[in-house]
């Protein structure tokens, strides 16, 4: 049994011993990982980590929080090391009204760029949406591009079924399993087996019987774990669909 830690952030400088970390997620056998890099100093270690560990990968833009003004200082570098082949993902971008509502249009501006970008290059998008669900799926039905992952989902039922119906995936993360989130496992139920990611966003979102800690991709074991309880399959059954489910659209 393997998993795929489909979203994690593991050069932002949130980790005193990166290779512990690391060390810990080969011992748990996730055997791969999309290392999210935000800026050109994490994108930078994210290079370094990945000719050291071959089984992480990177995608990178800057985040829809850090869009302040007209103009995005990343944009350029993330453009040439994707054109390089050196990322394999554009993300995450999107839209966050719940940190940044008073650069709605920055924000809408960067998606686009990276949404050309990623569609341009045929290369997936991992999108990030917080209480801008209208807005994202307004610019994405201009762009009519399947290849995307909707990245720790929190919506509702008629928000998954936009997402579901652009053809994109949906990723789950650590908050699937808190306490207070029965909504949301029953949004689980009904998008399809095989549109499930999952993912831990480490350093953040730890899961339920980790809350408090710093996240790290070991712990997307439990991000499986519930959502084999939810869907009623076995754990083993979830580990290989999720890991299909991320290589189909990472890798092919
Ligand atoms: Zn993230």
């Amino acid at each position: 049994m393997q998993f795929f830690d489909s979203h994690a952030h593991l050069t932002e400088d949130d980790y005193d011993n990166i290779d512990e970390v690391i060390d810990r997620a080969k011992k748990a056998n996730i055997t791969k990982i999309i290392n999210i890099c935000t800026n050109r100093a994490s994108l930078e270690r994210g290079f370094e980590l990945s000719k050291k560990y071959d089984f992480i990968h990177i995608a990178a833009s800057t985040i829809p929080q850090d869009a302040d003004n007209a103009n995005d200082i990343f944009f350029e570098t993330v453009k040439k090391a994707a054109e390089d082949k050196k990322l394999i993902a554009i993300g995450e971008s999107g839209l966050d009204y719940f940190y940044g509502l008073e650069k709605k249009e920055f924000q809408k501006l960067f998606f686009n760029n990276y949404f050309t970008l990623a569609k341009d290059l045929k290369l997936p998008l991992i999108i990030h949406a917080r209480d801008a669900y209208v807005d994202i799926l307004q610019i994405a039905n201009d762009f009519k591009y399947p290849k995307a992952i909707l990245h720790c989902f929190t919506g509702n039922e008629a928000q998954a079924k936009e997402v579901l119906d652009q053809g994109w995936n949906i990723s789950f993360s650590g908050i699937v399993t808190f306490k207070n989130s029965q909504d949301l496992r029953d949004i689980v139920k009904i998008v399809p087996l095989d549109r499930i990611l999952i993912e831990t966003d480490s350093p953040l979102l730890a899961p339920q019987s980790k809350r408090g800690t710093k996240n790290e991709p070991a712990n997307v074991i439990e991000v499986a774990q519930i959502i084999a309880e939810i869907k009623n399959v076995s754990l083993e059954e979830i580990a290989k669909i999720t890991f299909d489910n991320a290589s189909k659209i990472f890798f092919s």
